[in-house]
């Protein structure tokens, strides 16, 4: 079946430390520019599509909002799907405004949804989350990265603390980003195309690779970002292709 739309990671895939990827740009446009639908799929939960599309356009993409999709946006779509609509969020205020459909409340709430809070977590909002949570509320993680990236290094990510409150209220959480299914389904709905016409792309092997594979989305593995030579001797996963980075997509898809 020939590709008629692709998933594109961001972090990692198209810029690594805030520098384009050489030849991202350029590689987006010949996939434009060839009539193939496009999707930014990201997992951050710091930065709202807004900014997002703002940093895409510094390096020469012009993206629009319609064309990304990020885990708070995939998160709130699917809280409203399930009729979970009053929700309790440890998720940065910088991204509440991609949350919509939701009412934001501390106090009977149909979920606690966690993302990432950077320095701003505190035992505050973690117990408050843990009382809703033992009333009945539903533990919906944006994302359970064990850690993340950042500029000093290696740092925890909110996966930790869905953890701590799986572990406190003695519930499973829900994880409505990558790698999860749904995440690659919402995507697939947002352009309309089936999963054997599309492919995703990404620097992850577990987040990205994986998570489209187990929805029927091929799986496309790029030698840049987090990649570790050792990912490409995983028994467990098999990417459908390697590539040394995303400039190879065009050509690897017979673009012009
Ligand atoms: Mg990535």
């Amino acid at each position: 079946m020939p590709v008629k739309g692709v998933l594109l990671d961001l972090d990692g895939t198209i810029y690594e430390g805030g520098r384009a990827v050489d030849g991202a740009a350029e590689a987006i446009e010949r996939l434009w520019a060839a009539g193939i639908e496009l999707r930014f799929t990201t997992n951050t939960t710091r930065r709202p599509v807004r900014a997002l599309v703002e940093q895409l356009s510094t390096m020469g993409i012009a993206a629009r909002s319609s064309d990304v999709l990020t885990a708070p946006r995939a998160a709130s779509r699917w809280l409203v799907s399930e009729g979970l609509f009053r929700v309790y969020p440890l998720l940065l205020e910088e991204t509440w405004e991609d949350l919509s459909g939701l009412k934001l409340i501390d106090a009977d709430a149909d979920a606690v949804l966690v993302g990432d809070l950077a320095d701003r977590w505190d035992r505050t909002r973690l117990d408050r989350a843990l009382q809703l949570l033992l009333d009945g509320a539903r533990l919906v993680a944006v994302q359970k990265n064990r850690y993340g990236c950042g500029p000093d290094g290696i740092e925890i990510d909110a996966g930790a603390f869905v953890a701590a409150l799986e572990y406190s209220a003695g519930v499973d959480s829900v994880v409505v980003g990558k790698p999860n299914p749904e995440f690659f389904r919402a995507a697939l709905e947002d352009i309309q195309l089936e999963a054997g016409e599309v492919v995703a792309v990404g620097d992850d092997l577990r987040t990205d690779v994986r998570g489209a594979q187990a929805a029927g989305v091929r799986g496309i593995l790029v030698r840049t970002g987090k990649y570790r030579p050792a990912d490409e001797f995983d028994r467990g996963i098999e990417p459908d292709a390697i590539l040394d980075s995303v400039n190879e997509i065009p050509t690897w898809l017979g673009v012009p």
